[in-house]
């Protein structure tokens, strides 16, 4: 490390005050409530590492936070599970992160000492927490300065720039545990990633091409569907026209598909069913258009589909997906880059479904 960068971290340990942006009470409009406002920089304990914050990525469970809704977090909040920045110091016990390393967060809090978290199943915690969504008072990603635990960061090589990390890591180690933990995907298989354009669905169609599938992408409007094709999708069909799911069956020559990358809910998942070929498998991860969907049951039993719920992911996903990164192999998208001053905007831009890729705002240049 070059003495400069020796000093600036120095500085950095020694101050008292930092930015983050705070809320206090809840409001379905965010620039209501969240302030940028100066408070002290957190005193990490024995196993945790201090993280000069350089870039934080946008997600919708910070608007849930904000709302109150479906869950009360404790206040006051400061939101924010994904971001990427430098270890400026290191609790006692802490032993393979050091001071200058360059790490990404990974927001599941989970016990690592239950039957689920030492059987490689952390997401089945049931003490998991995702960081700055449940955590707190004020702990959370959107801030000059954060915590956490050694075991909650992972190391980024250095042709993995601070926005690609923070854009993609909860995106990628959702869309990874998804794809390869959950649905198991191979080489050649057909996979229908629905909702190409969110986030999830940008990381799902780069991981399924990674794997040398066929994939069929779906996307609201014209402009995303060109860039789900840009992406590596091989066809793409609008989800939001009537007869979408026919045109899907179509391109398969009417043989169906093997996984489905689902995330859209009832709108389209009664359709979804019945897409799948014999013994496909479709994973959820969210149903965004509504939860109380129906399906013919006849597909479940008749044609052995596998239905797959899953949530998160592991720290081992992340660091296989943040691997790839570096490779080049999958890109991380980014819509918007706010400075931080006006950081509250990007919560607003959240609720904008016309986005395409991730937005992202930069603590450390106001
Ligand atoms: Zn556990």
């Amino acid at each position: 490390m070059q003495t400069s960068s020796l000093s600036q971290l120095a500085t950095d340990r020694n101050k008292k005050n930092m930015k983050a942006a705070v809320y206090r009470s809840h409001s379905k409009d965010p620039r209501q409530v969240v302030r940028i406002e100066d408070i002290d920089v957190p005193k990490i304990k024995s196993h945790e590492v201090l993280i000069k914050v350089d870039a934080a990525a946008y997600n919708y469970n910070d608007l849930w936070g904000i709302w109150g809704e479906p869950i009360k977090i404790p206040l006051p909040h400061i939101s924010g599970s994904d971001v990427a920045g430098t270890v400026i110091e290191v609790g006692d016990d802490v032993s393979k992160i050091r001071v200058g390393d360059r790490i990404v967060s990974h927001p599941n809090l989970t016990c690592r000492v239950c039957y689920q978290c030492t059987s490689g199943r952390e997401y089945d915690c049931s003490d998991r927490l995702v960081w700055g969504f449940q955590t707190g008072p004020l702990w959370g990603g959107f801030a000059q300065y954060t915590h956490l635990p050694e075991v909650n960061v992972v190391k980024l090589p250095d042709s993995v720039s601070f926005n690609d990390a923070a854009a993609i890591s909860m995106v990628g180690m959702t869309a990874w545990h998804m794809l390869v933990t959950r649905a198991g995907i191979r080489p050649g298989q057909t996979v229908l990633i629905m909702g190409g354009g969110s986030g999830m669905g940008i990381a799902g169609i780069q991981i399924a091409k990674l794997f040398n599938c066929d994939v069929i992408a779906t996307a609201g409007n014209k402009e995303k569907m060109d860039k789900c094709i840009k992406l590596g999708a091989d066809y793409v069909v609008n989800h939001r026209e009537d007869g979408w799911h026919r045109k899907v069956r179509e391109i398969t020559n009417k043989l169906g598909v093997d996984v489905i990358f689902e995330h859209i809910g009832k709108t389209v998942f009664p359709q979804e069913v019945g897409l799948l070929k014999m013994g496909g498998t479709l994973v959820s991860t969210g149903a965004t258009t509504g939860y109380d969907s129906t399906i013919d049951l006849r597909y479940l039993f008749f044609r052995g589909i596998n239905l797959l719920g899953a949530t998160q992911g592991t720290k081992a996903g992340l660091e296989e997906v943040i691997s790839w990164v570096s490779k080049g192999k999958i890109k991380s998208v980014i819509d918007t880059v706010l400075p931080f001053s006006n950081m509250v905007e990007g919560h607003v831009k959240m609720a904008d479904s016309q986005l395409f890729g991730k937005v992202l705002t930069t603590p450390q240049r106001l």
